[in-house]
């Protein structure tokens, strides 16, 4: 059995999804089950478990991820307001172990979060 995320078998085509960006360091995908009219996944290639085992040499990584995650809001036209979410550990919801910046758009979007 191949130890690899499910985001992993995404990155290599094992698992289909609707790509909206890739590049040497991350992919972007649409959510399966989207919370907003825009909810992407900007998903790094190298499979960190979650931001809070991210090490420093990822440094480099985590700030791509930020800097994908805003032009991929500009090119899906919801620029004027979106909302960045990590979600780190089963206490805030998180349920694939390879980390991934939601990016979700496209409504008005509720202050404090649930
Ligand atoms: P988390 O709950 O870990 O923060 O976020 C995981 C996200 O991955 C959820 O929003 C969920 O809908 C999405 N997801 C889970 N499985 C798949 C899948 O097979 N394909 C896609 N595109 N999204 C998925």
């Amino acid at each position: 059995m191949s130890g690899k995320t499910l985001f992993s078998k995404i990155i290599d085509r094992e698992i289909p999804a609707r790509i909206e960006h890739e590049d040497d360091h991350c992919v972007v995908i649409h959510d399966i089950n989207p919370q907003a009219p825009v909810h992407v996944l900007v998903i790094p290639k190298k499979p960190i478990a979650r931001v809070g085992e991210a090490a420093e040499a990822d440094q480099a990584v985590l700030g791509h991820l930020l800097l994908t995650a805003a032009k991929v809001a500009e090119k899906l036209k919801i620029a004027d307001g979106f909302r960045v979410v990590i979600n780190n550990g089963r206490d805030a919801g998180e349920t694939v172990p390879h980390l991934h910046v939601h990016v979700l758009g496209g409504r008005s979007l509720a202050w404090p979060p649930g």
